[in-house]
């Protein structure tokens, strides 16, 4: 879904950023995995717990 940009700004402003997966971290000793995750639109980049 496209949206003006405007809205876009708007939507990483209150933290509904686009993310996309860019590089996969395999966790250790059942702590899980965590992916880096980077927004399409304001190109942060963040660390999560993969799924
Ligand atoms: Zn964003």
């Amino acid at each position: 879904m496209k949206f003006p940009e405007q809205i876009e700004r708007f939507l990483c402003k209150v933290g509904l950023h686009d993310f996309r997966v860019i590089e996969v971290k395999f966790g250790f000793g059942g702590a899980g995995n965590i992916e880096v995750v980077e927004c399409k639109r304001c190109e942060i980049a963040v660390t999560r717990p993969a799924k």
